[in-house]
């Protein structure tokens, strides 16, 4: 069986027509295995959100093709073993931490017992029991976003798509977001492409592919 989690084979998506279209990625062929960690790279508007965007299955290309060859589509459309994190602060103010993790698997139809064990169990598995019942008001930035990785973890995906998921933090706070990204990738056994601006962030992580005016440049 293919051991491909995505395969993008001359993918492009343009934004708009006519005049005011903007090629925002352009000929990108590549795959990612169960065991790639990627970091992707290159400066702002190089078309990295919305290469990762094509990956998870949030948004079509417009050329070429986006494949998962191992799962059907979920039931919106997209690829239910994907889960994204976000450069921004991405949890209901109102809930917990706990909570927080725990309301996409209730959205998915998770019973209330199995998915706060498993919001519990994905918390615990990054090192982070400690906040479970905080509030995103009492998390620091960098706690937020490791937050917002066990939320992905309790999904189970096999793919973990992160972007600038540290461009707000500071290096201490950036680095221990991307441990836990490694962590969760290694537990789970899945495939991590991390867009990132900075250097040693990507040196962290085995493969670094680089963007440039929409393409990927080797
Ligand atoms: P990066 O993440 O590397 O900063 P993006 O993928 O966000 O790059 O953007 C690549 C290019 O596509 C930029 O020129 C950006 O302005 C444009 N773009 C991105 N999303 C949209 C959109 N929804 N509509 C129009 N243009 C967009
Ligand atoms: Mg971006």
């Amino acid at each position: 069986m293919s051991d491909v989690l995505v395969s993008c084979v001359d993918a492009g998506r343009t934004f708009g027509h006519g005049q005011l279209a903007v090629v925002a990625v352009r000929g990108v062929t590549c795959t990612v295995g169960p065991r790639s960690r990627v970091a992707l790279m290159g400066p702002s508007g190089s078309g990295k959100s919305t290469l990762l965007h094509l990956m998870a299955g949030l948004d079509r290309p417009t050329s070429g093709s986006v494949g998962w060859p191992q799962w059907d589509e979920g039931p919106f459309g997209h690829p239910s073993r994907v889960g994204m994190v976000f450069q921004g602060p991405s949890l209901v103010p109102a809930m917990t931490a706990l909570e927080n993790v725990a309301f996409p698997l209730l959205l998915e139809g998770t019973s209330h017992e199995e998915a706060m064990a498993r919001a519990e169990e994905s918390l615990d598995l990054l090192g982070l029991t400690g906040l479970a019942g905080k509030v995103p008001d009492q998390l620091s930035g960098g706690q937020a976003q490791r937050v917002a990785v066990a939320r992905v973890v309790a999904s189970r995906p096999q793919l973990i798509v992160a972007d600038e998921p540290t461009g707000r933090l500071d290096r201490a706070a950036g680095d221990r977001v991307v441990d836990v990204l490694l962590d969760a990738a290694e537990h789970l056994g899945a495939g991590l492409v991390l867009a990132t601006h900075d250097e040693l962030s990507a040196r962290r992580v085995e493969q670094v592919w680089r963007m440039g005016e929409g393409e990927l440049r080797p």
